[in-house]
């Protein structure tokens, strides 16, 4: 079955994502332009994963629990899990790398930890957007070690990309690649570029997707469905 496809969005705990971004809003407008696996991939944390999957489910839409990484090099990679609890802890982990850096509000915008009503639980104090202490090469391998799926960010775009801050795009294990617009002119080694809408207000929500060819809607039929390519994107 052809299934639509979205895995890259934030939410308003993100600083540059809105504040009336809460996942359920972003479950909910995912499920109404048909959107059948949708990923949450906030800045290096993943605090707001549990009120998503709360969404997801109410939803009946397939949720992935993601964590878009920020290595040492500014490089921007999308770690995306199975289980709420594998990424809870890897989410950890990563804010543990975090330099103490304060957020400044009125620079970067509001770090909101929300429930599945969108009431503010919690705001996070550090920021979010700095670079981790993890290098790109150790969030590809420590992510794919903990079974997550790996994908480089938005490769073309001029910052925070892979082939921007590196020059290159490593010959590594990733599970697929992500682009602003396809094609992509570098060595990709063949692998699956996806189109995601890196929604970072409800407006963008699905401004750019993509269609998979699936055996079935979960986890492993998404990694059978990447290794074998795109069918269509909108981007
Ligand atoms: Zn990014
Ligand atoms: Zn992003």
């Amino acid at each position: 079955m052809l299934v639509k496809v979205d895995l890259h969005n934030h939410s308003c705990l993100s600083p540059c994502g809105d504040d009336d971004l809460t996942p359920a809003l972003l479950a909910v407008e995912a499920m109404e332009q048909g959107i059948e696996i949708l990923a949450l991939s906030d800045h290096n944390c993943a605090r707001n994963l549990p009120a998503f999957d709360q969404a997801c489910q109410l939803c009946s839409i397939m949720g992935l629990f993601g964590i878009e990484v920020t290595t040492v090099e500014e490089v921007h990679v999308l770690t995306l899990f199975e289980k709420l609890k594998d990424a809870m802890e890897f989410g950890k982990f990563i804010e543990f790398l975090l330099p103490p850096i304060k957020n400044d509000i009125r620079l970067f915008g509001n770090q909101l930890v929300v429930n599945l009503e969108g009431e503010v639980l919690e705001r996070v104090e550090r920021l979010l957007i700095t670079t981790s202490g993890i290098s790109f090469g150790e969030v590809v391998e420590e992510a794919l070690s903990r079974d997550a799926l790996v994908i480089p960010a938005h490769i073309d775009r001029y910052a925070n990309s892979v082939l921007a801050n590196l020059g290159f795009l490593p010959d590594l294990p990733y599970s697929a690649l992500e682009a602003i617009r396809l094609p992509v002119q570098a060595e990709t080694y063949h692998k699956t570029i996806l189109t995601a809408s890196d929604a970072h207000s409800l407006a963008q929500v699905g401004r750019r997707s993509c269609f998979l060819e699936l055996e079935e809607i979960s986890f492993e039929g998404l990694k059978a469905g990447l290794c074998r390519g795109l069918v269509s994107y909108k981007s």
